[in-house]
């Protein structure tokens, strides 16, 4: 579960990023973030990784708190939450399996565990039979899906996908967010956050909506999901 309360982030400079966000995602919901370049969005992402700190409030993620988290506990949080980076971040000298072995091996998962888990996530993703092509080697939308197989890894129980569609011809996109929706039904909270309107009628869910550090909107299939919001 993730759950901000009055969540205020200041950035150093005195960019008052977040004026007070309050939201609860449950687990297994399939849910939207969208809203304007320099809204907040990238800030809640990072609140939710233990990145950021909130400058008051507070942030619960999975069973941890983020405003007193130990820099120690900050790999367990992370192996609950994966992230899809917007621009994959991907290892290029590293072969499609590695990409994924390492994210796992990073945060202490065993061989084992490597070798069981890896071709089961290059299956759910169609990319079992590229394990030994480099990123350079695969298209972009299978890029994306390399992306989301390395997040899915460690078996997340959370997935957050930064503008999974952000470089996509739209047949691509609808593949992707295909794949993110299966990957939900599965089990996987899902955290899309996009500024792409359309991608978000298409696939109505629960849609919240932030402007300016603000949520102005919280809804699900049309409705309001906090009347008080
Ligand atoms: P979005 O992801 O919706 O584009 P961000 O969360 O990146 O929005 O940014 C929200 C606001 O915080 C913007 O005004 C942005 O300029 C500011 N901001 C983001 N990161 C920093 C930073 N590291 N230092 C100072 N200001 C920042």
């Amino acid at each position: 579960m993730i759950e901000f309360k009055n969540v205020k982030k200041t950035y150093v400079e005195g960019n008052k990023a977040l004026r007070g966000v309050s939201m609860q995602i449950e687990d297994g919901e399939f849910c939207f973030l969208v809203g304007p370049s320099g809204s907040g969005k990238s800030t809640i992402i990072k609140l939710i990784t233990g990145e950021l700190r909130p400058t008051s409030g507070s942030v619960h993620v999975n069973g941890y708190s983020l405003e007193r988290i130990r820099r120690r506990e900050v790999p367990y949080l992370r192996r609950t939450v994966g992230v899809v980076f917007q621009d994959f971040r991907l290892i290029d000298n590293m072969t499609v399996y590695e990409n994924v072995a390492f994210a796992m091996r990073v945060v202490g998962a065993r061989a084992q565990e490597i070798r069981e888990r890896v071709p089961y996530v290059l299956d759910l993703v169609g990319l079992e039979t590229k394990s030994r092509r480099r990123p350079g080697e695969l298209s972009g939308g299978e890029q994306q899906r390399l992306g989301s197989a390395r997040a899915l890894g460690n078996n997340p129980s959370t997935l957050i996908a930064d503008e999974p569609t952000g470089n996509l011809d739209p047949a691509r996109s609808m593949e992707i967010m295909t794949l993110l929706q299966e990957i939900n039904n599965l089990g996987t909270t899902m955290l899309v956050v996009t500024h792409e309107h359309n991608l978000v009628e298409h696939f109505a869910n629960r849609v919240i909506t932030i402007e300016d550090g603000l949520i102005t909107s919280d809804r699900m299939d049309g409705l309001n999901v906090y009347e008080d919001q």
